[in-house]
C-alpha cells in the first residue's frame, strides 16, 4: 500500500473499530438475549473438535468451523467451505499489519482432511480466504479451491492455476442461467451471486473487483478485497444411475456466508425443476439487519428441513473451540425469531458453538 491509501485505511479502520466499540455497549445491554439464546446454542449438537466420528452410508455430517466456515461430509466425500482458524487479533487488524496464516492452530483444530475435494468461499475477505493456501496445502492433491475470479487473481501467487477454478462464468445472477460445476464424481455445486451486506453506514469495506493475477499475497485486513460475493448450492451426489441418464442427489445444501439481500444470492428458479428438497440451509448471521428480506426471503423460497446458523462469533478473538463470544452487536434472538416466523414448526434449528456438528440422517 502507498502512503496515501495507508492513511485513508488507517481512518476507516478507525471508524471500523469505533463502530465495534459502539456495538459493544448495545450488547452489553442486552445480556438477557444471550442468556436467552445459550439455551439453542449447541442444540442437537456436540462438539468434537479435533476428532470426527465415523460418517455413516445415510449420513451428512456438518461442522461448523468458526467465523462463515463448515465441514461437510459424506461417507465418500467432503467438502470445506470458508475455512478460517487463524483469527488475527483486533491490534493486528487496527495496526493494519500484514496477515498470516497461523499455522499451529491450522494443523491443530483442521478437519479431517482425507476425502476433501475441495475448498469453496463466498468471498474474498481475510477471514474468509487468507487460511485458503495453507489449507489446501494439507489436501490431497486433487482438491481444488472454487471461488471467483478475484479470490483467484487474489491467490494467484500462493495456489497453482491447476487447482484454482474461477466460478465467475458459471455462477447464476441476474444475467447469466448458471451452471453446476463438478467437484468430482460424488459432488457438484452451483454458484449464485450475492451481496455483501454492508459493515458500517451502508459502507462494504475492501470491496474491490480485480482483473489481473497479483504478484504477491494480500497484507493487512483492508487488502484482502471481497471481488464478487457467490453463494452455493451443494449437491451430495449417490452413483449415476446410468441407464437412465439420471443425477442422483442424496443431499442438497445451501450455504451462504454473507447476508444477501433477497433475491440476490438466492438460487435460480430452474433448481426446484428436479423437484430436489434442501436438506439444509446454512446461514451467516454478521450484519443480516443491513440487508433487505434476509433471512426471510430466501428460507421463504428454499424451505429447508433442517437450518444451521454460521459468521455470529468474535473472529478476532483466539480460536479455541466451545469458547466464542457473540459478535458485538449482533441481535441472534432477533434473527432466529424472524427464522421462525418464515419456516415450519417442523424445521430444525442449529446454532452450533465453535467446533460444534451436527449429522443428518436418511
Ligand atoms: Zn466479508
Amino acid at each position: 500500500m502507498n502512503d496515501v491509501l495507508r492513511k485513508v485505511g488507517m481512518a476507516v479502520s478507525a471508524v471500523v473499530v469505533a463502530s465495534v466499540f459502539l456495538c459493544s455497549v448495545n450488547v452489553n445491554a442486552q445480556t438477557f438475549i444471550e442468556a436467552d439464546i445459550s439455551i439453542i446454542k449447541n442444540r442437537n449438537s456436540s462438539v468434537d473438535n479435533p476428532p470426527a466420528e465415523r460418517v455413516e452410508s445415510d449420513q451428512l455430517y456438518v461442522r461448523f468451523t468458526g467465523a462463515g466456515g463448515v465441514y461437510l461430509a459424506t461417507q465418500g466425500v467432503a467438502l470445506m467451505a470458508d475455512p478460517f482458524f487463524s483469527n488475527p487479533g483486533l491490534g493486528d487488524l487496527m495496526l493494519l499489519n500484514d496477515l498470516r496464516p497461523d499455522e499451529t492452530v491450522i494443523d491443530q483444530w483442521l478437519p479431517p482432511t482425507e476425502n476433501v475435494a475441495g475448498i469453496i468461499v463466498g468471498h474474498g475477505h481475510y477471514d474468509h480466504l487468507m487460511d485458503v493456501p495453507a489449507i489446501l496445502s494439507r489436501l490431497p492433491a486433487e482438491a481444488k479451491l472454487f471461488a471467483s475470479q478475484t479470490s483467484n487473481h487474489m491467490l494467484a501467487a500462493s495456489i497453482p492455476e491447476a487447482r484454482r477454478v474461477d466460478l465467475n462464468s458459471s455462477m447464476a445472477s441476474a444475467t447469466q442461467r448458471g451452471e453446476w460445476v463438478q467437484v468430482n464424481s460424488k459432488m457438484r455445486i452451483l454458484p449464485i451471486e450475492a451481496e455483501h451486506s454492508p459493515h458500517v453506514a451502508g459502507i462494504v469495506f475492501a470491496n474491490a473487483v480485480l482483473a489481473e493475477d497479483s504478484t504477491s499475497l494480500p497484507g493487512d485486513a483492508l487488502d484482502w478485497q471481497s471481488g464478487t460475493t457467490l453463494s452455493y448450492v451443494i449437491d451430495f451426489l449417490e452413483d449415476a444411475d446410468a441407464e437412465k441418464d439420471k443425477v442422483n442427489v442424496q443431499y442438497r445444501v445451501f450455504f451462504q456466508s454473507s447476508s444477501s439481500g433477497y433475491p440476490l444470492g438466492a438460487p435460480p428458479a430452474w433448481l426446484s425443476d428436479d423437484g430436489v428438497p434442501v436438506d439444509l440451509a446454512i446461514l451467516c448471521m454478521a450484519n443480516f439487519d443491513s440487508v433487505d428480506n434476509y433471512p426471510g426471503g430466501v428460507l421463504n423460497q428454499l424451505k429447508p428441513q433442517n437450518i444451521l446458523l454460521t459468521h455470529w462469533e468474535a473472529f478476532w478473538e483466539p480460536y479455541t473451540p466451545n469458547e466464542a463470544t457473540v459478535l458485538p452487536g449482533l441481535n441472534i434472538a432477533e434473527f432466529i425469531a424472524q427464522v421462525k416466523q418464515t419456516v415450519s414448526e417442523n424445521t430444525a434449528i442449529y446454532l452450533p458453538q465453535r467446533g460444534g456438528a451436527i449429522t443428518l440422517e436418511k
